[in-house]
């Protein structure tokens, strides 16, 4: 067994205990494995394993890799933050994307989707955390976001993402993640059909998975930490 095959189980693993210990059903959450950073031949291996949603965070990264392994069948998702002028490549290339947060780059979204492709699938970034420096709408901007972006033709919204503040404290870890659960509870009330948390990574997938996630989007414990000799 590789070691991107048994890190790939562990993580399956701790989803299926938290969900369990919390009366959810495991099947419910799905692991996006974020590849960022990490090449094709990862990716593949991952795919022998049974993964077959990816993450991604850069256009040009994310299409090259597309090219190398257009003979499996893997669904893409754009995870970073988005520039009007990549909204194309994304919309033309892509099943989902979780990190909508202007109207204007949805709009793009939803008029470059081809004809002959579903609509594109779409969350928006939520700031949970509210520090200046992360991308995200405002929690209090989310319900216009989400109305608007809800009557394009060419995207569906599913729900709402979100990377909060990193915290080693569960309770902390919880509460942020509760933020954005209320969030799409209120966003259901008002009518709109949401069925997507997609929160939690590899530090933090157990609090998240305790407050709903649908996604948990999961990169180092899966390939292995970024920085340095990336052993995998
Ligand atoms: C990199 C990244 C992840 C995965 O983070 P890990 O800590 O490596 O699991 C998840 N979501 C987003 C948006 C990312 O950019």
């Amino acid at each position: 067994m590789t070691a991107i095959s048994s890190a790939l189980q562990a993580v399956t693993r701790r989803i299926a205990e938290v969900a369990r210990a919390c009366g959810r059903d495991p099947g419910e959450v799905r692991l996006l494995a974020v590849s960022k950073a990490w090449p094709a031949d990862a990716i593949r291996a991952a795919y022998r394993a049974g993964q077959t949603a990816f993450g991604e965070s850069y256009v040009q990264e994310a299409l090259a890799k597309m090219a190398q392994l257009g003979d499996l069948p893997l669904e893409w998702h754009f995870i970073g933050p988005i520039q009007s002028n990549k909204t194309r490549p994304i919309a033309e290339r892509f099943a989902w994307v979780h990190s909508v947060e202007r109207g204007k780059i949805a709009e793009r979204l939803s008029l470059a989707r081809p004809e002959g492709l579903p609509p594109l699938n779409v969350c928006l970034q939520v700031n949970v955390s509210r520090e200046a420096s992360k991308s995200g709408v405002a929690p209090e901007q989310a319900v216009d976001l989400a109305r608007q972006v809800a009557a394009l033709p060419r995207v569906r919204l599913r729900g709402l993402m979100a990377i909060p503040r990193a915290s080693a404290d569960y309770r902390e870890q919880r509460a942020q993640f509760g933020v954005l659960r209320e969030l799409l509870e209120q966003l259901r009330r008002e009518g709109l059909r949401l069925d997507t948390l997609s929160m939690g990574m590899s530090d933090d997938l157990e609090a998240a998975v305790a407050e709903g996630a649908t996604v948990v989007r999961v990169g180092s414990a899966i390939f292995g930490r970024r920085t340095g000799a990336a052993t995998g």
